[in-house]
């Protein structure tokens, strides 16, 4: 938490004298949480491969073993810091142990990789973010003092105390997705109290992921500002509360083009006959996170049905009224936890629906 926002404002307002500060972002071993760190620069980086590879300490962050324990960050996506401004640079990187072999919570690299086969088919993604956000008690934001609040109905998409709370976090990372150059399509408030969504996209290929990525450190950074955690736990409270999806829109040129209804509809096809290889990379522990949510309730399928519908929200995939109507354009996968890996989402589903693997 900031403990005193005004007079870090001075601070920062301090003449930089030309260096350029590039804050290094990483993905941990825990393949849900980012680390970050900072590097003064001479010059202003225009592109990732202008940046220098550099590296950290890998023991401390469940990402190798004490005797071994250098990763390399590899420099992949630049965007502009809408933290300290300027010309800083918000930097996404690749960890790699020594001879260029990914770690086990690079999930980029093969990613890339099937992405590039799949390139004539341009694939583009919008991925559904929802979170909730916890006062530093781990309260969720509204929620009364050892109780519940009032049943949900009105706070999906709510106005108003009472309905939403929070609200200047949403509007603070809203301004800094597109300071930095995210393509941030929206937001609103979720079903539950507490519970906020933002969707990044459509972005094609390997992006996806490297926006949704630096989109989530954005917002975990505003909130620190605030002394807010952000939660992506798939299912925060149980009993009759919603639960926290990624949602990740697909299309390919064929499905947008007239007519791609029909590719639409092979697409699902293909992907009812993957269920489980899609369930086991939807969510950090191969399912059993996402088995808290996918209840059949709350607009969710159950895990172990494949379904599918026309704006049907309790289905695995949805296709949307105006898709139906227009004859054209992408489906809605559901079945993505909250804090899934969407390099790893995005993958699986270009394997399965372009390049026709298992
Ligand atoms: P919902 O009705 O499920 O709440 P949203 O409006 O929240 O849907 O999100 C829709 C997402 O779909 C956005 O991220 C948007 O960028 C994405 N999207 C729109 N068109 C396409 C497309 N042709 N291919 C892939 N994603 C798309
Ligand atoms: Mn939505
Ligand atoms: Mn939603
Ligand atoms: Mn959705």
């Amino acid at each position: 938490m900031a403990l005193n926002r005004s007079v870090l404002e001075q601070y920062l307002k301090l003449n930089q004298r030309n260096k350029v500060l590039v804050t290094y972002i990483w993905i941990d071993g825990t393949r849900q949480f980012l680390r970050s760190k900072t590097k003064t620069l001479n010059f202003e980086p225009k592109s990732p491969s202008e940046c220098p590879v550099w590296n950290f300490k890998g023991s401390s962050m469940r990402q190798s073993l004490g005797d071994n324990s250098d990763i390399y960050l590899y420099p992949v996506a630049l965007f502009k810091d809408p933290i300290h401004k300027g010309k800083n640079k918000l930097l996404l990187c690749e960890t790699y142990v020594s001879n260029h072999i990914p770690t086990l919570s690079n999930k980029r690299h093969s990613c890339a990789a099937v992405m590039k086969e799949a390139l004539d088919s341009h694939p583009w993604f919008g991925i559904e973010q929802e979170y909730v956000l916890l006062d530093a008690d781990g309260q969720i934001l509204g929620w009364p003092k050892g109780g519940f609040p009032a049943p949900e109905g009105p706070y999906h998409c709510g106005v108003g105390t009472g309905k939403v709370f929070g609200r200047d976090i949403v509007e603070f990372h809203y301004r800094a997705c597109l300071h930095a150059g995210i393509l941030i399509a929206g937001t609103n408030a979720e079903v539950m109290l507490g519970q906020w969504e933002f969707q990044i996209g459509p972005c094609e290929g390997v992006e996806m992921g490297d926006q949704l990525w630096v989109a989530r450190y954005l917002i975990q950074r505003v909130a620190e500002d605030f002394g807010i955690m952000v939660s992506f736990d798939p299912k925060p409270k149980t009993g009759n509360w919603s639960g926290c999806g990624a949602h990740c829109n697909f299309s390919t040129n064929a499905m947008r083009e007239d007519g791609g209804i029909v590719h639409i509809r092979s697409a699902i096809e293909q992907m009812s006959k993957r269920h489980a290889e899609h369930i086991k990379v939807y969510d950090p522990l191969c399912g059993k996170d996402n088995e808290r949510r996918l209840t059949g309730y709350h607009e969710t399928a159950s895990i172990h049905d494949f379904t599918f519908g026309v704006a049907h929200r309790g289905a695995s995939i949805r296709i949307p009224r105006h898709v139906a109507d227009e004859g054209k354009g992408y489906l809605e996968d559901r079945r993505p936890a909250s804090n899934s890996d969407p390099y790893s989402v995005t993958e699986r589903i270009v394997k399965t629906v372009v390049l026709g693997q298992e």
